[in-house]
């Protein structure tokens, strides 16, 4: 039998997940990179424990965790001031272990799976924008992928093609075309701080219409954004000070951190989501993953642990039992059912929590809901993140763990 063989469409946190768990399972597979440099755009991610169950998964050990990330614990939420909403004890052994997450440099993350690519034999062509694709149907006609690199036009035919290209996926745009991004309402500053003394653990303030949040990604760099309403495509002439002026009246340390950045560090992008994902992640021969399939609002920090726990699924469920002879339409059937109620009910939670956190306006809104959180037990969220964060990844074996 020939090696069977994957395209997948997108060289970021999914695409690159899924070319290392799919190269695993013995597919000859190529990753199509739009980019032509390794400039992995980006600040912080705060990856959970799901998403260090995908990377475990993936073959990334503990050594070559603890080079890339800084483990932190998240705190809860406060108010502009600094005055604590709603806070997760600290005192136990158990409650922190189940708020521990891995405090990230982007571009590390990034790095570290491109590595782990480059190991496992996958194929990373950059320069490589895709325009267009082709389904085929398993069983029958291959996919073929159309792409651009340079100046030259290529197609490509494999068993596979895995759609991992993003927010403003080209793949999505061929196979889905009335599914598109929207807008949130809101954008985000964000930069990584030269810094050693701070506390690093990810701490969370909720003011009207906007949050704000920081975390430790290494031993000297803290990460910080700034999640604001704002028209759509606003344009600032001076970034550092809007941010500044913006955050003006929060918190002493809110300031601090924000005049600490050097105005070049800072970026600004408008946030959009994929309400309700896609309606389904497979066509023909093609997985979508990723903010490809399921773009959600940053609110629940679950972005990249999402994508590396597709990477792991399409590798497993798909790659690994079509290796062991299933038949792929079967197997695709099966990865849909498996993540798409997943991803749907973050991406759901993600705007449950930008309604009540974020998004909420000023007044008698937020002296209510600081009110009604200030008597909640914090326990209470960390059982409610549990079900998000407790995840075990599919065998390519045997049945599939059921997760909420
Ligand atoms: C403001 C903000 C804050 C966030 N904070 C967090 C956080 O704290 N924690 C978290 O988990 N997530 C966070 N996220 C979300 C997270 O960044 C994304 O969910 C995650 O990056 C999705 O990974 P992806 O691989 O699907 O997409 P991407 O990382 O966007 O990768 C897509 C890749 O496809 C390539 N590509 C695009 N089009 C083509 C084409 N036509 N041909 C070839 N290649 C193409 C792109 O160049 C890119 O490399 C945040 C997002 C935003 C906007």
């Amino acid at each position: 039998m020939r090696e069977p063989v994957a395209t997948v469409v997108g060289g970021g946190i999914a695409g690159l997940a899924s070319a290392v768990a799919l190269a695993r399972e013995g597919w000859r597979t190529t990753v199509l990179e739009r980019r032509a440099g390794d400039a992995e755009v980006g600040a912080g991610v705060a990856v959970p424990g799901n998403g260090l169950a995908a990377l475990h998964a993936l073959g990334l050990d503990d050594e070559c965790i603890a080079e890339i990330a800084h483990p932190t614990t998240a705190t809860g939420f406060r108010d502009t001031l600094g005055r604590p909403i709603l806070l997760i004890p600290d005192d136990r052994a158990q409650v922190r272990a189940a708020v521990t997450l891995l405090g990230l440099y982007r571009r590390r993350l990034h790095a570290a799976l491109l590595r782990a690519a480059e190991e496992a034999g996958v194929s990373v062509a950059s320069d490589a924008r895709v325009t267009g694709v082709l389904p085929g149907t398993p069983g029958g006609d291959l996919a073929q992928v159309e792409w651009r690199g340079g100046d030259l036009a290529h197609r490509t035919e494999s068993d596979l093609v895995v759609g991992a290209d993003g927010m403003w996926s080209a793949v999505r745009t061929a196979l889905f075309p009335g599914a598109r991004p929207l807008y949130s309402g809101s954008t985000s500053w964000r930069a990584v701080v030269p810094d050693t003394v701070r506390d690093g653990r990810l701490t969370e303030y909720w003011g009207p219409g906007a949050e704000f949040g920081t975390m430790r990604v290494s031993a000297s760099e803290m990460y910080w954004y700034g999640y604001v309403r704002a028209p759509e495509g606003a344009v600032v002439d001076d970034e550092h000070a809007m941010a500044r002026s913006r955050f003006a009246q929060w918190a002493p340390e809110i300031g601090e951190l924000i005049a600490d950045t050097a105005p070049d560090r800072l970026m600004r992008h408008d946030v959009y989501h994929l309400p309700g994902g896609l309606p389904s992640y497979v066509r023909g021969r093609v997985a979508m993953v990723g903010d490809a399939a399921h773009a959600a609002l940053p609110t629940m920090g679950q972005g990249a642990a999402t994508a590396l726990e597709d990477g792991v699924s399409v590798g497993r469920l798909v790659g690994g039992r079509v290796a062991r002879g299933h038949d792929l339409g079967s197997a695709l059937a099966e990865f849909d059912a498996v993540r798409r109620p997943r991803c749907r009910a973050i991406a759901a939670r993600a705007v449950h929590m930008a309604r009540f956190g974020a998004d909420l306006g000023g007044g008698w809104r937020q002296s209510l809901r600081n009110g009604v959180l200030r008597m909640v037990p914090g326990e209470a969220l960390v059982r409610a993140g549990f079900s998000v964060t407790e995840w075990t990844p599919p065998s390519a074996i045997g049945p599939v763990p059921v997760h909420a």
